[in-house]
């Protein structure tokens, strides 16, 4: 098993192989950014039984479609199972499993690959999974056929008309501290423990409900308790000797939203010389009269009000230095405790981004000054303005951090690198933008037509096949079908 070409996270798949090792299996781990050749090498020379992909971020989904046809092409007949944080059954019957005439199979998590994995190493077992998989598969793909043909679509146009439109008559937007990228170097990891949100963490593990009730539940408690109480004890450790550095880059710059779905950037206040265009989508799945067709860009004030307004970015780590300690678990065979790390590695990261946002909005853009919001009131969000990330549901286009990565320097300024598929590299990273409207919210821009597409490729300069890769997730239409005449 593998995480694909371009995309770096790893612990659903980790907590697989260990699973699967616990049930006897002889688990070949490729790693992460492994191209199609060599896993398909590796599954031939170690004779493999199956082959695992896993992958978290949307261009992986494409990659995986590319692993399926390479499998056919090359005669592979092995079982191909499917899983990851953006893979899904739909996904998996609609866009893989025509490529590749083997078993094609999604696996939710780490508790059902054991079910799978056995079934499919039992000559009997395997053919009645292999049979219901099949039947499953057609049946979603049927519904993803009607499902489309009954989703009316806004054409773009229409769609920007009915954008969510602030009175921006009497609205002063308010003016950062300073302008231009700042870096905190090595932020104290003893501050930001207290702004993790430990729910995920226990998430990874596949452990379902609230925190902390879960460490009283009746039935999970007590398995909670002492998986908690092993990432208190390294946490500990964490913070005391010093094993992970924090980093974070932040910037403000002047910014008007073009009036369409796009926010420009100055290079100074005076506004007179542009310095990037950031390219949003809008939704155009049909919504009530009453409801609005949502883009970013509408939460910025266009140049035509004369206001001077403000967009932010940013981009954390809390991975610089996790490396040697992951190799040294690893290789006291402890794959426990290396997971623990980069679980725990990912929290940080998340609890630095928290963190920051609230120093930017208390102090740094200083909108907020008097707020004063407790863990759970952060985690809920019950502050104003949003920091969206490129590649989620309000701005699914992951191809804009590498606006974010020119914008603050991020690989310079802190070391955190992008993949071939945009993946932030150490992965426990967030990056995003910060928009200051208190009418600001995130949504999701859901599927977006040939109009738009054909819209937003120019405007990034793409052409529209390069577009239609970046975007495949939201495209309302296939772009493989044939025209009929
Ligand atoms: N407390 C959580 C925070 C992460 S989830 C944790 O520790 O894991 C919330 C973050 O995801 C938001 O701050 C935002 O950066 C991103 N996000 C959520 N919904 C989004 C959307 N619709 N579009 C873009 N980004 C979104």
């Amino acid at each position: 098993m593998a995480t694909v070409k371009g995309d770096v996270h790893d612990i659903g798949k980790n907590i697989v192989g260990v699973v699967l090792q616990c049930n006897n299996f002889e688990v070949v781990d490729l790693g992460v950014m492994v191209s199609c050749e060599k896993i398909l090498e590796a599954a031939r020379r170690e004779n493999a039984q199956m082959i695992g992909l896993s992958g978290l971020i949307t261009p992986s989904l494409d990659e995986m479609v590319h692993v399926a046809s390479e499998m056919q092409r090359l005669n592979f007949s092995l079982p191909l199972l499917i899983g990851g944080a953006t893979t899904s059954p739909a996904h998996t019957a609609v866009k893989i499993e025509p490529n590749y005439e083997g078993p094609v199979i999604y696996v939710k998590d780490a508790s059902r690959s054991v079910g799978v994995a056995q079934a499919l190493v039992e000559p009997d077992s395997r053919s009645a999974l292999v049979a219901k998989t099949r039947k499953d598969n057609a049946r979603r793909r049927e519904q993803h056929a009607g499902k489309k043909r009954l989703a009316p679509q806004l054409s773009l146009v229409e769609a920007r008309k009915r954008r969510h439109a602030i009175d921006w008559q009497g609205y002063e937007p308010p003016k950062p501290a300073r302008l231009g990228k700042q870096v905190l170097d090595n932020v104290d990891l003893d501050v930001l423990r207290d702004y993790i949100d430990w729910m995920p963490f226990f998430n990874a593990w596949e452990f379902h409900g609230k925190f902390p009730a879960i460490l009283s539940d009746e039935v999970v408690g007590p398995a909670a308790n002492n998986l908690y109480s092993d990432a208190m004890s390294m946490l500990d450790r964490i913070v005391k000797e010093q094993w992970l550095t924090a980093r974070a880059v932040f910037g403000f710059w002047p910014a008007h939203s073009d009036g369409a779905d796009d926010v420009l950037l100055y290079h100074d206040d005076a506004r007179d010389k542009q310095l990037m265009r950031l390219c949003h989508l809008r939704q155009q799945r049909a919504k009530a009269a009453d409801q609005p067709q949502h883009c970013l860009a509408d939460f910025v004030a266009p140049a035509e009000t004369g206001l001077a307004d403000y967009l932010g970015g940013f981009a954390v780590t809390a991975g610089i230095g996790i490396d040697e300690h992951v190799a040294r678990f690893e290789a006291g065979n402890d794959d426990y405790s290396a997971i623990v790390l980069k679980a725990l590695a990912d929290r940080l990261a998340e609890a630095l981004a928290e963190y920051l946002h609230e120093r930017v909005r208390v102090e740094h853009w200083g909108y907020a000054a008097g707020e004063s919001l407790s863990n759970e009131e952060l985690i809920a969000e019950a502050y104003k303005g949003i920091r969206p990330a490129p590649g989620y549901p309000a701005c699914p286009d992951h191809t804009e951090k590498g606006k974010l990565w020119e914008l603050l320097q991020v690989r310079e300024s802190i070391g955190l690198e992008l993949t071939d598929s945009y993946a932030m590299f150490p992965t426990a990273a967030v990056s995003g933008f910060y928009f200051s409207h208190p009418e600001s919210k995130y949504f999701a821009v859901g599927k977006i037509d040939r109009d738009q597409l054909e819209s937003y490729a120019e405007r990034k300069g793409f052409d529209v096949v390069e577009a239609e890769k970046w975007l495949s997730p939201n495209l309302g239409y296939d772009p493989n079908a044939k025209e009929v005449a």
